[in-house]
Formats: structure tokens, sequence, C-alpha cells
């Protein structure tokens, strides 16, 4: 039995010794590398002289950037270390363990550059439907190519921070009005964490050595301004106020069991994007409004994978940097029930979501607190947990 006494570290909750997500926690020695182990967090820089000198180094730092540049074999190595530790009989000498209720979590790494896509076909679908009711809902690159765009890494925030409601222009009945977003919106999304070497045109294959983990994020979304600008080059104000992620990072070798085809899109791939094994994944979604569970989205359904998506971000010749991260997409099943935005499940504003205390709800309003969590499953019946993504919305500012 593990020397950690916790009941929400064990093989059949999220956050047991199967999942061991990273991520950076106030202390008073300041900032420190930290594991999750059920509802604790387990700090590294005390336990330095368990590891080699290479890996007590990458541990030792106030954030995750020297071990996200430090490449799989060392990702690999510290894992494995780290299972040995968190399943021993004895702790090691100078371990603490700190209640995350009473722990901050701070943003874990430097984010380099930051690309967001479009790769459920059910959100693009209904997108399509809701803002173009009069046109083609799903353009034919779609199926083709892993749609997305450049996005803002600078107003990428950590769970817990609070976002304020975005002014912008949007479209009135004489012209442009100006003022503060009326319809607020989330995006439920599954992120992914490069490191590794600088690398350019990665193959399929090589993705999954520039990714070192899995988040989940929330981008919100002002889908009146949206609406407005995004005519002919796409999201630029609507989305960029700010971007929410887990406060730990999930690393990939978590996923080994949850790994699944994606959708035959009925059609021939381009052969820098045909895959030689399965990197979809099986992870399932939770979205909830003011502790309402309000949608269930499921990824497996994705239309393409991490490692197309990576594949086709590096083709042309760009590189991608340890820290730079990507976003899968909102994330809708085919059901009212999974679909990952409020555009979507209140179709445009049509059709209110009631919550559990009676609150009608089409788009946010201030005050309002959004949760997302996930889970895969793992090895032997197990439960991968990914770290909540949570964020209250303030009233705009002057
Ligand atoms: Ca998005």
């Amino acid at each position: 039995m593990s020397w950690i006494d916790d009941p929400a570290f064990a093989a059949d909750k999220p956050f047991g010794p199967q999942t061991l997500p990273y991520g950076v926690v106030e202390t008073a020695e300041g900032p420190a590398v930290a594991v999750r182990v059920g509802d604790h967090a387990l700090p590294l820089r005390p336990l330095a002289d368990e590891f080699t000198a290479e890996l007590a180094e990458l541990v030792a730092a106030d954030s995750l950037d020297p071990l996200l540049a430090a490449g799989r074999p060392a990702w690999s190595a510290l894992r494995a270390r780290l299972i040995e530790l968190v399943t021993a009989t004895a702790a090691p000498d100078g371990a603490v363990l700190l209640p995350l209720s009473e722990t901050a979590t701070r943003l874990p790494f430097t984010v380099g550059d930051y690309v967001d896509f479009y790769s459920s076909r059910n959100h693009a679908e209904n997108v399509g439907r809701i803002f173009r009711p009069d046109g083609e809902a799903v353009f034919p690159n779609w199926s083709h190519l892993p749609v997305g765009y450049n996005g803002r890494s600078g107003t990428v925030v950590v769970s817990g921070t609070d976002v304020e409601r975005p002014h912008g222009q949007r479209k009135g009945d004489d012209g442009p009005v100006f003022g503060p977003s009326t319809r607020l919106d989330i995006e439920a999304e599954i992120g992914f964490v490069c490191g590794g070497p600088v690398a350019r045109r990665v193959s399929t294959s090589a993705a999954p050595d520039h990714v070192f983990g899995v988040v989940t994020v929330n981008d919100w979304s002002a889908r009146d301004i949206q609406a407005w600008e995004y005519v002919p080059l796409g999201p630029h104000l609507g989305k960029s106020f700010a971007t929410s992620i887990g406060a730990w990072i999930t690393p990939l070798e978590a996923f080994a069991a949850a790994r699944v085809a994606v959708p035959d899109p009925g059609h021939p791939r381009q052969d820098y994007l045909v895959e030689d094994s399965h990197w979809g994944l099986d992870i399932h979604l939770q979205v909830f409004w003011n502790g309402t569970l309000v949608s269930k989205p499921d990824f497996a359904g994705m239309a393409f994978s991490f490692a197309q998506q990576l594949a086709h971000m590096t083709v042309n010749g760009a590189t991608v940097r340890p820290g730079d991260l990507f976003a899968s997409g909102t994330i809708s099943g085919p059901e009212k029930h999974q679909r990952g935005s409020f555009l979507e499940l209140s179709w445009g504003g049509k059709e209110p979501i009631t919550l559990d205390d009676g609150a009608e709800r089409s788009f946010l309003l201030d005050g309002d607190t959004i949760v997302i969590t996930a889970t895969a499953p793992g090895p032997d019946g197990s439960v991968i947990g990914l770290s909540e993504v949570a964020g209250t919305i303030l009233a705009a500012g002057d």
C-alpha cells in the first residue's frame, strides 16, 4: 500500500498512480514543479535526491519549461521513477503533500505559439447552420485538412483565473455598435502541450515525441463579436481575450489504453496525414454551468487526431517549439447533450437551457462559473483524469 494516504489516489479514481499529471504550485519556498496525487500536490524539488542528476535539475525548476524542452526519453524516465516513488510503502525523505484545496497553482509553462483547430464535424455543421443558414454548413476543404487558425498565446490563463467580459463591435440594425459582448460563450476542447526538440515537417509517427501532455481547454468566445468580424479572415477579437487551460498536464504516456482510430473520412488522405498507428483518444468531457451538468461531449469522434493536426501545422516548414500549445476545436457530438458550446446548446439563443436552480441561460451572465472536466480509460480498467478547467465571468471593465 502506498505511503500516500488519500482515498482519491487509487486506480479507479482519475488521479491515481496511473495518471500523475504535472503542474506548478506555490510553496513557501516559491513556485515548484509538482505532480498531482489524488487531491494533493507533491512538490518535486524536495525529492531531488531521488532522481538522476539530469532529472533532478528538471524537477528543481520553477516551471515546466526545462522539462518540456528535455524530450521524450527524459519524460519517460521521470514518469517511471515517479511511479516507483508514489507507489512505495515508505515516503521518500523530505516528501510533503499539499492539499489541493489549500494550494495555489500557476500557469505551468511559458506558452509559445497557440493554434486552435476546428476538427469536430458536428460542431462545424452546427455553427455553419447557425451562422450561415442559407449557405453550405461545411466547406469542401474541411474533411481534407484540419482547419485552424493561429491564436493569441499571451492570453492563455490557468484554471481558476477570472475572465472579464470583452468589449467589441457587433452588428446592429443600423450598422455596427460597440460595447460589452452580449453573447459570451464557451468552447469545450482538449489541448496538447508541445515539447522536445524544435522541429519542422513533423510526421504523424513522430508527433508523439513532440507532445508532452494533454490538458482541458475552454476557448471563451464572444459570438456577437465573432459573427461580425470573422468574414473573410476568421476568428480574431472574439477569441483572443482569454483561453483557459487546466492547471495539471496529463502526460501523453498515460493515454496508452485510450487510443482509438479517428473516423474514416470516406476518401483518401494526403500522405502526410496518414497515421501508421491510431492517435484518436477516447476522452469523455463534462461541462458544468454554475454546477449544473449541461453537456457531455466525447472526443473520440473528432475527425483529426493530434498527430494529424501537428503534422499539418508543420508541413509547410513552420516550426514547433517547446511550450507551443494547440487545441482540438470545440468538441460536439451528434446528440444535443453532447454539444460543446452554448451557441449550439441554445441553438443561437432560440432554445434556452434551464439550470438546476431554475435559472435560464443562452449565453454567459456576469458571475457565471464554468467547469470542464474529462476522463479517459486507463490500463487494467483504471481511469485517467484530466484536471478541471474552471473560470468565472467578471463584468466588463471601463
Ligand atoms: Ca475554439
